[in-house]
């Protein structure tokens, strides 16, 4: 079964994805990091990331794994380094294609059928896209001062006050939530969670529950 939860950044995702996988014993999938991958591999080949020709041709080379969270290009560790800035807005470029998003999220379900079927899968578009006959939805949601807060403390806004950190978190919304394929947006069914003044805990056993809920 998959569990499928989407949202913005900065609401407490990745963390609540993790724990609610890693309570369920089953595993976890970030699926942003299969487009920041993505823009660090069409980036460093020179590719236009305007030019989704290019963005395919620039990731049909290279092996790409991801595996317990570990992001490897060629057999080089590259979790870190997707976590930049510049990566997060070239992800953002490269998701607007059509073309592209077709190749990754059958890439994104490849991953989940080798993996069991059983699996964790957070990103923007699980619940609509990728996995819409998932038996669990959830979206999470929170105030935007809040999300500019709890990014603060990322490596990727390191350095930055917390009024750039809310500027580029609502540049990214803007362009994820507006773009024609596939936009940012909960699900019908989706179980709407907003976060702002609930505790990781909190929002971990409500997910939870959910889950037992559905068997
Ligand atoms: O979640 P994360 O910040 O790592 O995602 C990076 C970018 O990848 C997002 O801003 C979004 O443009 C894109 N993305 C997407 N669909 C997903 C996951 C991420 O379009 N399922």
């Amino acid at each position: 079964m998959v569990i499928a939860i989407d949202g913005p950044g900065g609401v407490g995702k990745s963390t609540v994805s993790r724990r609610v996988a890693a309570a369920l014993g089953v595993p976890h999938f970030d699926t942003g990091s299969t487009y920041r991958v993505t823009g660090l591999v069409a980036l460093r080949s020179g590719a236009d990331l305007n030019d989704p020709q290019a963005v395919l041709t620039a990731i049909g080379t290279p092996r790409i794994d991801i595996e317990d969270g570990v992001v490897m290009v060629d057999g080089e560790d590259v979790t870190e380094a997707i976590r930049s800035g510049p990566i997060a807005a070239a992800a953002s470029t490269v998701a607007t294609h059509p073309e592209v998003r077709r190749r990754i999220v059958a890439w994104q379900r490849s991953w989940v059928d080798h993996h069991g079927g059983n699996a964790v899968v957070e990103g923007r578009d699980i619940g609509t896209v990728v996995f819409p006959d998932a038996p669990l939805k959830i979206y999470l949601t929170a105030r935007p001062e809040v999300r500019a807060e709890r990014r603060s403390g990322d490596s990727e806004a390191a350095g930055k006050s917390t009024a750039e950190i809310a500027t580029e978190l609502a540049a990214r919304d803007h362009t994820d939530s507006t773009r024609k394929a596939s936009p940012l947006r909960p699900a019908e069914d989706a179980v709407i969670i907003d976060t702002s003044d609930l505790s990781i805990d909190a929002v971990v056993q409500q997910i939870l529950d959910l889950a037992d809920g559905i068997g």
